[in-house]
């Protein structure tokens, strides 16, 4: 018997959770379960992580997680306990296989066969946002190389555990040059450890156009935090329906697992919803625990079920389904069809051995890190920027000056376009002449000229250089 928690979450999260463990017990799933509370209840008694701190003990004793969607209230104070969950825990890789059922679920792709794997802990799911002028907020895009290489190559390892012969990266690299840059270079190193897997790289949007139109082209794609969670949606969705998808959330030493929806509260207490999504989700636990008879036979059930046209109202389609069940009525029809096989969808049939261990992360030695100025951000009200360049005439030292100055990225000094539209947030950029390097004093000067000259600055940062090579973006325009 293995120990694992669940969470039955909010809106359809108790009916869906109820018909999958109904299903995996009748399987003979060899588990026992510690039941905790998170979500919506949670949140409005005043705790704004949704979970209490014993839950969190009993999450990491059991080191397993199953978990139905919860509902994060809207407005400010409530951070997603998703992405809480995630994090905290090191779930770096999250698995999500959007597989088409042609011809028993309406789909316009019978070909598609592909598994989305999203970094799980970073991007701009770091969540680090801030208010900085009247008219501009910041939200911070965090993409390390310990994260990059955890999850390009758990990517490459998935597809050779799983027999899969292209591994696909999706990145936006041709405007974030630094971020997305990095994922897309990681990959391409890793990519040569893999020499028997095909690998390509596309550029996001027209990836995703791609993807849409075509899916059968691609096979495992790998990609950052927000491109991977839009991405498994519409792969779920173009699939066949977004109920029908399954996620699992790795990590080194615990694991969550649930559905790719949420708690759709419309759909809630009416036994409507298809549980498939956190059944996907508790095949793939029962695999990752090495229950892989069991895993094997619910996941064929679920898929001759499916082939006898016994559908949930998301999946039913006049002349193709042969009847419409409620959330209740389908688990017990697939507990019904356990130990048999579909006939016309390929069978599963889940290995041992198939979790994937990687190669504990190893720190580079230290680049040589040089300091080559500062960008000063200031909050302004004015339009000219002119303007604002002579208002900064007075700041700078003999070794930085004033060298550009930009508004949204774009520069708007020296030569700007008077068309350029600006907002009350600019970038005063200070930097020394031909690569000139200098100490974080200067810092402290500029920023008290700035503040003996009444300019409110409202954040810096730094622009080094490592090795001797640039790591900062130029200006738009520069
Ligand atoms: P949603 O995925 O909950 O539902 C969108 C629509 O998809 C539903 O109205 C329904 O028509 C359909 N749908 C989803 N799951 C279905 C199922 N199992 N069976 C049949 N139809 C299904 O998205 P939403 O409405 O944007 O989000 C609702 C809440 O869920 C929000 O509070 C959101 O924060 C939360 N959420 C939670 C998770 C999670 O717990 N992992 C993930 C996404 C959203």
């Amino acid at each position: 018997m293995q120990r694992i928690t669940i969470a039955k979450g909010d809106g359809i999260g108790p009916e869906i959770m109820d018909a999958t463990l109904k299903i995996i017990n009748a399987a003979g799933a060899q588990l026992e379960y510690d039941e905790i509370e998170v979500g919506e209840k949670i949140y409005l008694s005043g705790n704004s992580s949704g979970i209490a701190k014993e839950s969190w003990d009993t999450i990491i004793k059991n080191k397993v997680f199953l978990k139905a969607p919860i509902t994060t209230p809207q407005g400010g104070g409530y951070k997603s306990l998703n992405v809480t969950t995630r994090k905290f825990l090191g779930l770096y890789s999250n698995v999500r296989p959007c597989v088409s059922l042609h011809p028993f679920v309406e789909t316009k792709h019978p070909k598609m066969d592909i598994v989305i794997i999203r970094e799980n802990e970073e991007d701009l799911y770091a969540g680090i946002e801030h208010q900085q002028t009247d008219e501009v907020i910041q939200c911070l895009k965090l993409v390390s190389r310990p994260g990059c290489e955890k999850i390009v190559r758990y990517a490459f390892e998935f597809a050779k555990q799983y027999g899969r012969k292209k591994v696909t990266c999706f990145t936006k690299d041709n405007i974030m040059k630094q971020t997305d840059g990095l994922f897309h270079q990681v990959f391409d190193e890793i990519a040569t450890e893999y020499p028997e897997i095909e690998n390509e790289h596309w550029i996001i949007d027209i990836g995703a156009a791609k993807m849409s139109d075509t899916p059968e082209v691609f096979d495992v794609i790998v990609t950052l935090n927000l491109y991977g969670d839009v991405l498994s949606d519409i792969a779920a969705q173009i699939a066949g329906s977004v109920g029908l998808a399954g996620s699992a959330n790795i990590g080194e030493e615990c694991a969550m697992f649930e559905a790719i929806h949420g708690s759709a509260p419309r759909r809630a207490g009416q036994n409507l919803a298809n549980p498939s999504g956190l059944l996907q989700g508790a095949v793939m636990m029962l695999n990752h625990l090495g229950q892989n008879s069991v895993a094997t036979k619910v996941h064929n059930a679920w898929l001759k079920t499916l082939e006898d046209g016994i559908h949930t109202y998301d999946i039913y389609t006049e002349g193709k389904s042969s009847k419409k069940v409620g959330t209740q009525e389908f688990a017990d029809a697939i507990i019904a069809n356990l130990g048999k096989e579909p006939v016309t969808l390929k069978p599963v049939n889940y290995q041992s051995g198939q979790e994937i261990t990687l190669p504990k992360y190893e720190k580079r030695t230290p680049a040589k890190k040089e300091l080559l100025g500062h960008d000063i951000f200031v909050h302004w009200n004015g339009t000219d920027a002119n303007e604002l360049a002579q208002k900064m005439d007075t700041i700078g030292t003999s070794n930085v000056k004033l060298s550009m100055i930009t508004n949204r990225g774009i520069k708007v000094w020296p030569e700007g376009f008077s068309q350029t539209f600006c907002t009350d947030h600019w970038r005063c950029r200070f930097k020394t002449e031909n690569g000139k390097t200098i100490n974080k004093e200067e810092l402290i000067i500029l920023l008290q000229q700035c503040l003996q000259n009444g300019i409110d600055t409202i954040k810096t940062e730094n622009l080094y250089q490592f090795d001797g090579k640039m790591a900062f973006s130029l200006g738009q325009g520069q």
